[in-house]
């Protein structure tokens, strides 16, 4: 299959949907599926799938669909699932615990191995499995673990400043649970997670546009 570098941003959004989807019609013995099955149960239109499916050479045959396993494992290798990443956590406060205690692993092969804090109280041990180290170890340790993927839950006022020592630990991607847009050189990834914006945007939906507007 081709290259994954250069697939649209909205087609990469879509690859976990169809990875869960996938497994879950091998787990149930499901040899092939088609466009408009899979259309139907992850409520992307078929045209879709399929557009996004040929970015990655997957065409599928007619009268066949497509190949479960091998589509399975080809997304597998993609979203690297097909090894173990791990992942840190900055600031063990109320959402940081909730995220310590979140089992990604169960259905990903992702886990957080390591946490920081400023907390005398916490720092120095393990809280949900995993370790808890100070601050000033974080650049060291990341690098160490070769930890290229962090969660940021540390208060507004910290997030700043803890992005300057991700970029000097040379952390690849940041998911940012803060409020506040950080500043990153290109090359680290920002994805941006305001729990208050999203919740606040479902209110205003809900307002304001009837259900049958809900894709436009
Ligand atoms: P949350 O916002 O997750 O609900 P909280 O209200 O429990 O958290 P916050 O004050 O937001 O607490 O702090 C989150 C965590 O970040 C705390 O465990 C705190 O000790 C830690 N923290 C605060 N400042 C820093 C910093 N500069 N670097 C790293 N961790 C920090």
């Amino acid at each position: 299959m081709n290259s994954t570098n250069k697939i649209p941003k909205a087609t990469a959004k879509r690859l976990p949907i169809y990875y869960r989807y996938l497994r879950y019609l091998h787990e149930d013995g499901k040899d092939r599926v088609s466009s408009t099955e899979l259309s139907e149960a992850v409520k992307v239109d078929s045209a879709t799938i399929r557009r996004d499916f040929s970015y990655f050479g997957a065409l599928g045959k007619r009268g066949y669909g497509y190949d479960v396993e091998d589509l399975m494992h080809f997304f597998s290798k993609t979203l690297k699932q097909d090894r173990l990443t791990n992942v840190a956590l900055i600031g063990v406060g109320n959402l940081g615990h909730a995220l310590l205690n979140y089992n990604f692993h169960q259905n990903n092969n992702m886990r957080i191995s390591a946490a920081f804090d400023i907390n005398k109280e916490i720092v120095g041990t393990i809280q949900s499995g995993v370790p808890v180290y100070p601050m000033e170890d974080m650049v060291q340790q990341l690098k160490m673990q070769q930890i290229d993927v962090v969660m940021l839950t540390v208060p507004t006022s910290a997030a700043q400043e803890a992005a300057n020592n991700l970029v000097k630990a040379e952390v690849k991607g940041i998911l940012n649970f803060t409020p506040i847009r950080i500043s990153v050189p290109d090359h680290v990834r920002v994805q941006n997670v305001d729990l208050a914006n999203e919740l606040q945007t479902l209110i205003y939906f809900i307002d304001h546009y009837k259900t049958d507007d809900k894709d436009s």
